[in-house]
């Protein structure tokens, strides 16, 4: 099946793990960093990964990028293999640090991936302003990464994820370094930028209180071997606004997750 057929089949899952374990140096001095993940995520959903330090979030969301192989069980992207995904440009990743190159402007960032796929010149400069746009990030194409605040720099850098119109983002503590005022603003930001375009979006955290504002759904996980506690759905609306966080509902799923990574670590 190709990405296309799998595609129009909306009953394909976004990401699907099944049985899931990775031990890293299996012969040398093995660190078993997951353990039997299962876990099925639909087209559109917003679903955190919250767990300790070393639990192996990064691990879980580098196997669904193919940056990671499985030692057992199955994976499959849009339907296909991570491989096969990762080919079809299926998603794009943000990682904790920027990233930018301080040589290039904002555009030649954003538009970086677009000419390394060999995109015309006219056609890459074309989305990679449609795309920093999306970010409110109009009339800072010709600064320097150098130039712009750590929250507009990440901003850049889910700019360019953009860039191939992936239906999923996977972003692993993309606003971890930041001040919390500009986390707020940009936690604000990403949850109307997934109101808006509903991509698929996974993204690792170790914030309660991210986790729960961004998210349709919560994965809580334990220690090291990584396994999956608890799965959260939230019950708040789609639409939300920070000052949500006051309100009982919030709390409570604040709570649920709290309760459940203190169970992960009794455990
Ligand atoms: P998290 O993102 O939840 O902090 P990671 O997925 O980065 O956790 O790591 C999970 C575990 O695997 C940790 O104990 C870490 O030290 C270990 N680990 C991560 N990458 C490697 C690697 N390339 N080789 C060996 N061990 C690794
Ligand atoms: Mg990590």
């Amino acid at each position: 099946m190709t990405v296309a057929e799998s595609d129009s089949n909306s009953g394909t899952l976004a990401v699907d793990v099944r049985k899931a374990s990775l031990i890293y140096n299996p012969h040398e001095a093995p660190v078993h960093a997951l353990s039997d993940i299962d876990l099925a995520i639909r087209p559109g959903e917003f679903v955190s990964l919250i767990g300790p330090s070393g639990c192996g979030k990064t691990t879980l969301l580098r196997v669904i990028a193919d940056l990671e192989h499985i030692t057992s069980g199955e994976v499959l992207v849009n339907g296909v293999s991570p491989q096969d995904a990762r080919l079809a440009r299926a998603y794009g990743y943000v990682f904790q640090a920027p990233g930018l190159f301080p040589w290039r402007t904002v555009l030649g960032n954003v538009k970086l991936p677009l000419q390394i796929h060999g995109r015309s010149a006219a056609e890459c400069d074309a989305i990679a302003r449609e795309q920093l746009t999306r970010v409110g990030l109009t009339g800072f194409e010709s600064k320097y990464p150098w130039q712009l605040s750590g929250g507009m720099q990440q901003r850049v850098s889910i700019a360019r994820a953009l860039s191939f119109e992936p239906r999923i983002l996977m972003m692993d503590e993309p606003f971890g370094a930041l001040d919390e005022i500009t986390r707020d603003r940009l936690n604000e930001q990403l949850q109307q930028l997934w109101q808006r375009e509903r991509r698929t979006v996974v993204f690792v955290t170790h914030s309660i209180a991210e986790a729960v504002y961004l998210s349709s759904r919560i994965v809580v996980m334990s220690p090291r071997p990584g396994r999956i506690v608890k799965v959260i759905a939230s019950p708040l609306p789609d639409e939300r606004t920070l000052d949500m966080r006051d309100s009982a509902a919030f709390v409570n799923v604040a709570h649920e997750v709290r309760e459940a990574l203190a169970h992960g670590h009794d455990e």
